[in-house]
């Protein structure tokens, strides 16, 4: 007979939790402190622009579609979504553009013309990175590394045979320092350790696995935008009896000798079986376990970058910018110095630009653009944010302006701002990070907080702040491996 479980929070890990749950015939109530689901993934409105809040780069759908799957629905007719044959346009300060496609033979021409790179190269990177994705996906991201069972798996001991290719001893930027002639396909290739909030210069080569689920799978887009993925995950969770309760958030986790018993909100004690907390562990065991022993030391872990965003609607169409657009810092290292060592903003920011209107017309009205213009910052540690928002603001539309030889300033007619602190009140995230932990070090993947309790009976854990990492893919596995776990 199936258990009365409590899910703490509905962002996208909460949500397919709460659908593989039902499946295994438990009775799920998710409690949300917010007024809608999704946490990070969500939208907002301003005049006629549409922008999706958070994730903006879609991979991996297949982790989605598990889900409809799994209750007998074709994802087809739930959601829908499309390869993109354009990855991103990168735009360097000298004028270089390099249009990042998906078809890997046109992708090493045009990496060729405009940087000398030779192909090989090219092709030699992306098989490396493919080979880290094949050896340690399926145990690094599919499993729970809290098990002996995985440890004396066929898949675990097949990774000890090739670890001196994984390349945890050197950096990623030393990697492709080593693959690459040209600094401009370095800084392109060292960019994924933003992929989930660490510095290419610390975190290990091991990482270059991320330009994989790019280049090698694909990247997507939702057809009704990003949002779309929380809209459909909610749905299909209403519809397999999943029980929402919003503008409800869980003050307390009531532990009886040593087991969960159930949890506390404004309407007072909710008794259940098993709790699975969504919401950032950190903050989980600060806010909701008071009063049981803490792992310190997985707790005290750096955390990831976190990022500002400006959201513009801008009345002007630029047809050279595509989905995804970078402008590219001119010193990279001394970028990622500032956010990592020095807890502060470089003056020449990497900017990200995603315009989903280039997809999505409806999202902007006739001629014009929504940009959701992003750079990474360190999390909160206490800066003078409202400083750091109006010099960041200044410098990314001088950059912008001078690339694009338009005025921007003047062709903004919505705006709105998210930084660290909003991040850390509407979701919870434990000094405003966007994906938990940095993966700074090479112990980082062995640091993150397990997906279950090992002292309480009957707690669990999914969501980007425990393992296996953050990103929608992740969170979504994290799920998975609950589940799979559960007891
Ligand atoms: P969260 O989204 O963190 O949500 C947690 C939920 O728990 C929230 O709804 C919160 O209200 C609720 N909650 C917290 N405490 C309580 C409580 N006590 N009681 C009840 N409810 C509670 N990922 C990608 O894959 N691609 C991207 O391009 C990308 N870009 C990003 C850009 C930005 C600006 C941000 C912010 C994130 C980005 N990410 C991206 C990361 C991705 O959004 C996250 O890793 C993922 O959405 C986190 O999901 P989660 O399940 O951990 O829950």
């Amino acid at each position: 007979m199936g258990n009365t479980v409590a899910i703490i929070g509905s962002g996208i890990a909460g949500l397919a939790c709460a659908i593989r749950l039902a499946k295994k015939g438990h009775t799920v109530s998710v409690f949300e402190a917010n007024s809608y689901p999704g946490g990070k993934l969500t939208e907002i409105q301003l005049g006629g622009y549409r922008f999706d809040a958070g994730p903006s780069l879609f991979t991996l759908p297949e982790e989605i579609e598990a889900l409809y799957k799994l209750h007998g629905l074709d994802p087809k007719s739930h959601f829908e979504y499309k390869k993109l044959d354009s990855i991103c346009k990168y735009f360097y300060p000298d004028g270089t553009i390099i249009n990042a496609v998906a078809d890997i033979e046109a992708l090493k021409k045009e990496i060729h013309q405009k940087t000398g790179e030779p192909k090989k190269n090219i092709q030699k990177a992306l098989n490396e990175s493919s080979f880290l994705y094949e050896s340690l996906s399926p145990l690094f991201m599919q499993k729970s590394l809290h098990k002996t069972s995985t440890w004396l798996s066929k898949l675990a001991f097949s990774a000890y045979g090739k670890l001196l290719r994984f390349n945890f001893n050197r950096t990623m930027n030393q990697v492709n320092e080593g693959s690459f002639k040209s600094e401009k396909v370095v800084q392109l290739f060292n960019r994924y350790a933003t992929y989930n909030g660490s510095n290419p210069y610390q975190a290990p080569g091991t990482l270059n696995i991320i330009s994989h689920l790019e280049f090698g799978i694909g990247a997507y887009f939702p057809t009704k935008g990003m949002h779309d993925i929380t809209q459909s995950l909610y749905a299909l969770a209403v519809k397999v009896g999943v029980k929402f309760v919003f503008n409800t958030p869980v003050t307390k986790i009531t532990i009886h000798e040593g087991k969960t018993k159930g949890v506390v909100t404004k309407y007072g004690f909710h008794k259940m079986d098993r709790v699975v907390s969504n919401m950032d562990v950190v903050a989980t065991y600060e806010k909701l376990l008071k009063d049981e022993n803490k792992p310190k030391k997985l707790l005290k872990q750096a955390k990831s970058s976190s990022a500002l965003i400006f959201y513009w609607g801008i009345k002007k169409e630029f047809k050279q910018l595509d989905l995804h657009n970078i402008f590219f810092s001119n010193d990279y290292k001394a970028e990622f110095d500032h956010i990592f060592k020095q807890g502060t903003v470089f003056n020449d920011p990497t900017v990200y630009l995603n315009i989903t209107s280039t997809q999505k017309a409806d999202d902007a009205p006739e001629g014009c653009q929504n940009w959701f213009t992003m750079i990474n910052v360190p999390n909160n540690q206490g800066q003078n944010w409202d400083e750091v928002i109006k010099e960041a603001r200044v410098n990314i539309l001088k950059k912008l302006s001078a690339q694009l030889g338009e005025d921007i300033e003047s062709l903004i007619e919505e705006e709105d701002v998210l930084d660290p602190i909003k991040i850390e009140v509407r979701t919870s995230s434990s000094q405003g990070a966007l994906y938990g932990n940095s993966s700074n070090n090479r112990y980082s993947a062995f640091l993150r907080h397990p997906n279950f309790s090992k002292r309480i009976k009957g707690l669990y854990f999914c969501g980007g702040s425990v393992h296996p990492g953050g990103g929608i893919p992740l969170c979504l596995l994290s799920a998975k491996i609950v589940a799979d776990n559960f007891e």
